[in-house]
């Protein structure tokens, strides 16, 4: 896939995604109609609590749900390509490694322990690559020294169990870097980290995306991380999208009553306990969602219109989309 998509242009495109779960206890309705666009050279964060679609969306991106997941509508474009319409042997040839790579919270289940990290790497090169065994151990070499770990001549002979959490997060990124992927799809990958570790890693991703122009879908739930590194926010909620914008606009004026919770119930350091804000009630089922928009049940601006009919995503302001009847009463 040699097309080139330049800066700011779209390169990932989810539309009207609508995917469930057969499972013995029901059907769960895990994605209703989400939208999300990735453009090159951005980061962009996905955000929301545990269980609201983050992870499905982007393992539905790479091809990698269960056998019981059944996509009902929507598309996946990359480069304009339909992912959803390429087969399973197109997929692993074609896109995840070499076009879109991904990286878990936890870099151990990823990598061999039998082997050391520069085979590892040197394996991926050769899997994707048109490159000799001398040209690959080359690159090898440069890829770790461009996710700036120290020595890696040193680092390529060591096994993942004598590296820390924050080097192996390097090594998968390295891993990526020589696979020439343009969208790295990353899922939590500093919530196993110790803070120091956690701002060393997020200070490597920025400079890749600056030096590279990587595009980044990044999933978390943790706020701060995402003021840190993401241009643009998704919020999502119970398999919808709630929010898009940039993240200063997101911060400043969150217009999607779900958004607004999230940001506001954040601790702040010299913050008393009894001056959190918080979301009540819980995450909905999706065996049995909400009707209508999905945070109804939870949400102080409720009307009877939101429990009759889902809200659609609405252009508030350039670029800023909301899915909310009542979002200009959100303050
Ligand atoms: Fe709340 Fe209604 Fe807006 Fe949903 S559509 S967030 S229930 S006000």
């Amino acid at each position: 896939m040699a097309e080139k998509v330049a800066v700011g242009e779209p390169l990932l495109e989810i539309k009207d995604l609508k995917l469930e779960f057969i499972t013995e206890e029901g059907t769960v309705e895990a994605l209703d109609g989400v939208n999300l666009t990735v453009k090159k050279g951005e980061i962009h964060g996905l955000i929301g609590e545990t269980g609201c679609g983050k992870s499905v969306t982007s393992l539905a991106t790479l091809g990698l749900l269960d056998n019981n997941a059944r996509v009902r509508g929507g598309e996946i474009l990359y480069k304009g390509i339909d992912l959803l319409e390429l087969k399973e042997e197109e997929l692993r040839k074609g896109i995840r490694g070499n076009e879109i790579s991904m990286i878990f919270q936890n870099p151990s289940t990823s990598l061999n322990p039998v082997y050391d990290v520069g085979n590892q790497i040197r394996e991926s090169i050769l899997l994707y690559q048109t490159k000799d065994k001398k040209e690959a151990s080359r690159l090898v070499l440069s890829e770790l020294d461009r996710v700036k770990l120290p020595d890696p001549e040193d680092i390529s002979t060591k096994f993942p169990h004598e590296l820390s959490g924050g080097m192996k997060q390097r090594v998968m990124i390295a891993m990526m870097l020589a696979c020439q992927s343009n969208l790295l799809i990353a899922d939590e990958p500093t919530t196993a980290l110790d803070v120091s570790i956690q701002a060393q890693f997020l200070k490597v991703l920025k400079e890749l995306k600056e030096r590279e122009e990587l595009s980044i879908l990044y999933i978390t739930h943790d706020m701060a991380v995402v003021s840190e590194i993401c241009d643009v926010v998704t919020v999502m909620y119970g398999g919808q999208i709630a929010e898009t914008a940039d993240v200063h606009t997101l911060f400043k004026n969150p217009s999607h009553p779900y958004a607004k919770g999230l940001i506001y119930s954040v601790p702040g350091v010299m913050q008393s306990i009894d001056d959190f804000e918080t979301i009540p009630g819980t995450v909905p089922r999706l065996i049995s969602p909400p009707s209508g928009c999905r945070f109804h049940p939870r949400c102080e601006y409720a009307k009877k219109i939101c429990q009759k009919k889902k809200p659609e995503l609405e252009e508030i302001e350039k670029d800023h989309y909301v899915a909310c009847y009542f979002w200009e009463e959100v303050e």
